[in-house]
């Protein structure tokens, strides 16, 4: 990072009065900022992040996609009682001995939420029938699957009879089997999912403390950009930044405001990212961060907030900004709809993630085949758009036509991102290559 002077004829409308061709000359400086790899930059901006502090007590049922906000440690043994896992004859194995067949008279039963209750002592011989999830009386303990058992009911008594010699504890859950009393179940700073809450159900629990959720505020940036319907006049783009953010938004636990589209004008830049700012944890914007004429978010930011991070050695999404606006994070995304899915996926999400207060997961990643041939250039990390396919024993990948940062279409059935090596010229089909799952990423 070095200071640097530079002159720029920017174009400021305060007033809606004044003329457009009045412009304004501004000596500015600046720190250059260099731009930086892609991990680098995602490992800063993490680091600096500290979760927010809230949290909250909430239903299960509403729990899923939250971050735990503390350990939970199980209250009860899952199962509670020693439980049989097949249908079938609970025994006692000591009571199988000599030489098979063994017979067992049948003094009883144990259902699940039925459990057995002895009249009398049990005798060495007897058994009982039981069925999948019901309790074994404490005198028993494995149980002979009713497949390995001939049932006789044209006795005084009812009979089982079976070659099989079980081992104690055959087909038997014993207490705890799946969790003990005091074992934790869940770490702070676990996703919580429809596993997790299961497993909060099954040992009790009906609620869950979880993290507060960031306030997240959106905006898209530039002036040709329209709402969708009806008709465009010359030169105007139907806008769509800000319904994709939303989308992937909605994956994460964090609260949305859309608040619409800006024109190419730094000072309503200026005053709605202030005023957008002192009511967000985080922030983010689309276009204007590039070094146009009308790329005005760079250098707003620096007036009102700190520029920390600008470009990325990436392809699509170079012109990525990362700052702070007072308490409030701040990331401007580039314009094209695919540079904005990119940089929201890599950057703004594991950033996001550590305001929620989530613990940094490993992202599942493939090694694939390349399809075709692939062209890229040295210089810049590159996140292709593929198709992972099995094709017998190999992973295929093959990517979704043309690349340009403009297509929105290359994400049109794509369901990875191929990662090409910053240093790697044209691969040839048939080169291995990592993928990131879209799946495992969203
Ligand atoms: P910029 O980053 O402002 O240079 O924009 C780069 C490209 O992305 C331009 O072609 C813009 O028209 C396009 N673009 C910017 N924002 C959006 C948006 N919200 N929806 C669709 N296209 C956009
Ligand atoms: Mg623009």
């Amino acid at each position: 990072m070095y200071p640097q002077i530079s002159l720029r004829l920017a174009i400021w409308q305060r007033n809606k009065e004044l003329p457009r061709f009045l412009t304004q000359a501004t000596w500015s400086w600046r720190y250059v900022i260099e731009p930086l790899d892609l991990n680098e930059a995602i490992d800063r901006i993490v680091s600096g992040i500290e979760p927010l502090p809230g949290e909250e007590l909430v239903d299960l049922d509403t729990a899923d996609n939250r971050v735990a906000a503390r350990d939970v440690i199980a209250a009860v043994d899952l199962p509670p009682f020693p439980s049989s896992a097949m249908d079938g004859i609970a025994v006692a194995a000591s009571a199988l001995a000599g030489a098979p067949p063994f017979e067992l008279k049948i003094v009883g039963d144990s259902r699940a939420g039925h459990p057995f209750t002895a009249a009398a002592p049990l005798a060495a011989n007897d058994c009982i029938r039981i069925f999948t999830g019901a309790s074994l009386p404490p005198e028993l303990d494995c149980v002979v699957i009713q497949e390995d058992c001939e049932f006789h009911r044209d006795q005084p008594y009812a009979r089982a009879t079976t070659h099989v010699r079980p081992e104690p504890g055959a087909n038997v859950r014993p207490v705890g089997h799946d969790v003990a009393a005091g074992e934790r179940i869940i770490s702070a700073g676990e996703r919580l999912n429809a596993f997790s809450v299961g497993w909060l159900s099954a040992c009790g629990e009906t609620k869950v403390a979880v993290r507060q959720r960031p306030k997240v505020s959106i905006f898209a940036t530039g002036d040709e950009l329209r709402e969708p319907g009806g008709e465009l006049e010359p030169g105007a783009i139907f806008e769509s930044n800000r319904i994709l953010l939303r989308r992937m938004l909605a994956r994460l636990p964090v609260e949305v405001a859309d608040l619409g589209i800006l024109p190419d004008d730094p000072a309503v830049i200026h005053d709605a990212l202030l005023n957008a700012a002192a009511n967000s944890d985080l922030l983010i914007t689309s276009a204007g961060v590039s070094v146009g004429e009308a790329d005005f978010v760079t250098d707003v930011l620096q007036r009102i907030g700190t520029l920390e991070i600008w470009r990325l050695l990436i392809k699509p999404g170079k012109p990525l900004a990362f700052g702070r606006i007072k308490d409030c994070l701040f990331f401007g995304l580039p314009g094209n709809p695919v540079s904005t899915a990119v940089t929201y996926l890599t950057v703004a999400q594991p950033a996001l993630l550590k305001l929620c207060g989530a613990n940094r997961a490993a992202q599942p990643e493939f090694l694939a085949l390349l399809a075709d041939d692939v062209q890229h250039k040295p210089g810049r990390e590159e996140f292709q758009r593929g198709v992972l396919e099995q094709s017998g024993e190999k992973l295929i990948v093959r990517i979704t036509g043309d690349q340009s940062s403009n297509r929105l279409a290359s994400f049109h059935a794509a369901n990875c991102l191929i990662r090409i090596p910053k240093a790697e010229g044209d691969l040839a089909a048939g080169t291995q290559v990592r993928v990131l799952p879209l799946g495992g990423i969203l």
